[in-house]
């Protein structure tokens, strides 16, 4: 699946079903507590929005020094902050207004382990299409309504999902309603039951991240992930490889926190 940013021009068009509207985004990503009540950025795509982001990120990619965070995800800054790609042959960014806002930045080591972990999953997880959604502002510091992704460490990934068991990506181009859809106990998305959670390419990610993170410098400090779904994500062939390597999800989030966190995925990396 290579695609440039013409190709990809075209399957926002194809797949973009959702109406594009201004959503109060109900969202963080922080335990146990948190206050939320924030607009985030719309997915307001024009034609013109992938000319955009490439400049872009062609205006803002130059600085190769590597990053400095500073203090923690929930009070910190970033120095140096990476912007990441918008997308790349099986990754894509979520929200072209959140890119262009520039909340897509991240710790160099953190580009540089996400990068390595999808170049991997090329190989062991082909034709499917990874998502990635908000990360840090260029400085670090508040970004509303999240009360992490402060220094450039944290990242929400989009959850891979299935329809009828086979690979699904439509849901993948909501733009910031993404943030939005909800999910049963059993990983079912409660608009459309046909439509589930990948359960095995999520662990797979998870397990390629931590090999990449730790030959990059860093390590996985926790993954926020709906607590009604961690056995359903552990039950997998890759799942039971995940949970031996002793990794940090989340069991003891607030109620709020907890229903959010379905959709994506929440990773803190720590540098080591
Ligand atoms: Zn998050």
């Amino acid at each position: 699946m290579r695609l440039t940013f013409h190709a990809w021009n075209r399957t926002f068009t194809m797949k973009h079903t959702f109406p594009l509207v201004f959503l109060l985004l109900v969202t963080a990503c922080s335990e146990p507590t948190n206050s939320i009540s924030q607009t985030p950025p719309s997915n307001a795509i024009t034609t013109d929005s992938l000319s955009l982001v490439e400049k872009h990120y062609l205006e803002l990619s130059s600085d190769s020094t590597e990053s400095v965070s500073k203090g923690t995800v929930s009070n910190g800054s970033l120095e140096h902050g990476q912007l990441f790609p918008f997308f790349g042959t099986n990754y894509h960014y979520f929200d072209t207004n959140s890119y262009l806002a520039n909340r897509c930045f991240v710790h160099s080591l953190v580009k540089s382990s996400v990068l390595d972990a999808y170049g991997k999953l090329e190989k062991t997880a082909p034709d499917r299409l990874f998502g990635i959604m908000e990360c840090s502002n260029k400085h670090g510091g508040k970004i509303s309504p999240h009360r992490t992704h402060q220094n450039g460490l944290s990242i929400d990934f989009m959850t891979p999902l299935l329809k009828n068991g086979k690979p699904y990506t439509d849901l993948d181009f909501a733009g910031a309603q993404h943030y939005l859809m909800n999910f049963d106990a059993n990983g079912r998305y409660e608009e459309d039951p046909t439509v589930s959670i990948d359960f095995e390419l999520m662990a797979q990610h998870l397990l390629t991240l931590i090999e990449s993170a730790k030959t990059n410098g860093l390590t996985i400090e926790k993954v926020i992930w709906k607590m009604e779904l961690r056995d359903e994500l552990f039950a997998t062939t890759s799942g039971k490889k995940l949970q031996q390597t002793g990794i940090y999800i989340t069991t003891n989030l607030t109620p709020l926190i907890n229903s959010l966190h379905d959709d994506h995925y929440h990773v803190d990396f720590k540098v080591k």
